[in-house]
This record gives structure tokens, sequence and C-alpha cells, in this order.
């Protein structure tokens, strides 16, 4: 099926119409990559968003996330089809290990409701593996809809899928690329630990670990 087609099946399906400018959280991972490369294919302004935990400075998770816009734009360019305006990623420390005190970066998300107008949040958090649940997450569906401090509208489209969907998204809009810029694991050794629940579900889902790494 054309690219197109499965962007405006996407649109309908996660997205309210009415929204010009959204703010993303963009992890430098898989699931986040996915939506940011849904919404450069819509007219809506993006201001993607990237906690660096603070308790992993030696991780560059901000390095992978440019790329991962990087590849974006230019796959925008190239098509001639990039709708979005993608705007600079907006750094903020984060201690992954206490999202609720960090209150999931609401110093940032406060200046970019005020100072830009940013009415609505995009998570990328989707599930973790069937009876092997996410670290530290241990939200399902409607509860990741409805996180608690006080955001404006929440949008988080794999909340009721997991990596293998994901991977299948992957697949059908042919972003095989796209994945292997994406970091899952969350060490910071040279290559993929393939031993950190990340890995495991990375390749789970992909059959291959970080970089396309066997
Ligand atoms: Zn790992």
């Amino acid at each position: 099926m054309h690219r197109g087609k499965l962007v405006f099946i996407w649109l309908q399906m996660y997205f309210p119409k009415d929204i010009k400018k959204c703010g993303l959280f963009l992890s430098g991972g898989i699931d986040s990559a996915l939506i940011l490369y849904h919404l450069s294919k819509l007219p809506v302004e993006v201001y993607p968003i990237h906690g660096y935990d603070i308790n992993a400075s030696e991780m560059d998770t901000i390095t992978v996330a440019q790329n991962v816009k990087n590849w974006i734009l230019m796959d925008g360019i190239q098509k001639k089809d990039l709708k979005a305006k993608i705007h600079d990623i907006f750094i903020h420390p984060m201690d992954y290990g206490d999202k609720p005190k960090y209150y999931y970066m609401r110093p940032a998300r406060k200046y970019l409701e005020q100072r830009f107008a940013v009415t609505h949040w995009v998570f990328g958090t989707s599930q973790g593996m069937p009876g092997d649940e996410r670290p530290g997450n241990s939200m399902k569906g409607k509860e990741l809809q409805n996180l608690p401090d006080n955001y404006n509208d929440i949008i988080v489209p794999w909340a009721y899928k997991n990596k293998q969907d994901i991977a299948k998204e992957y697949a059908e809009f042919n972003l095989n690329e796209l994945a292997n810029i994406t970091n899952s694991c969350i060490k910071s050794t040279p290559v993929p630990c393939r031993e950190c629940w990340w890995c495991k579900e990375r390749y789970w889902a992909f059959n291959s670990y970080d970089g396309g790494v066997q």
C-alpha cells in the first residue's frame, strides 16, 4: 500500500484533526521515532522534547534523537511530502528513576505551551512484552492516557500496542533504515548488550538488536 494512504489511516486513528502544534517526547527510541515520522507527514508543527537521563550521563541519547530527526527531515525533503514544521529538539534534564518527581519535564512543557502555544503532548510509550512488562512502568492502555500531573491533552498512539505491532509498521512503511538509527539498549556499550530488558524487547519484535546487530 502507498505510504500516503497509510499515513492518512494513521491520522484518522490516532491524531485529532484540529491540532496545529504538538509536543513530542523524542527519546531516540524506536516508538517515538515512528511517531515523528508520521507527524512529519501531517500539517502540524512539532516541538520535540528530549529528556536526557541525569543518571546516565555517559549515554549520548541526544545525538541519537538528533539523528532520528535529521533522517526524517531528509526523507521528507527527498519525497517532497514533508508537511510539518519540525522544530529544534528541546533538551531537558530528567531523572528516569523518578519521573513523577521530575514532572515529566513540566518546566519545559510549560515553556513550550506558553511561548509557542503547544496544545497537545504525544507520548511514544507502548506496551511491554506479554507477561514481561517494562521495568518501572506497569501502566496499561487507559492509564497511559490519563497520566498524573497537569497535562494538557495527551495523545498516546501506542498505548494499546506492543513492540511487535511497532515492528509491523516499520516493515509496512519500509523504515528499516530509520529503525537502525534508533536506540533501545540502556547500557552504554559500543554494541547493544543483548541482555537488558530493552534489548530483549527489541529482538523479540525486530529479530535484531540496535543497528540491526544480530
Ligand atoms: Zn541492552
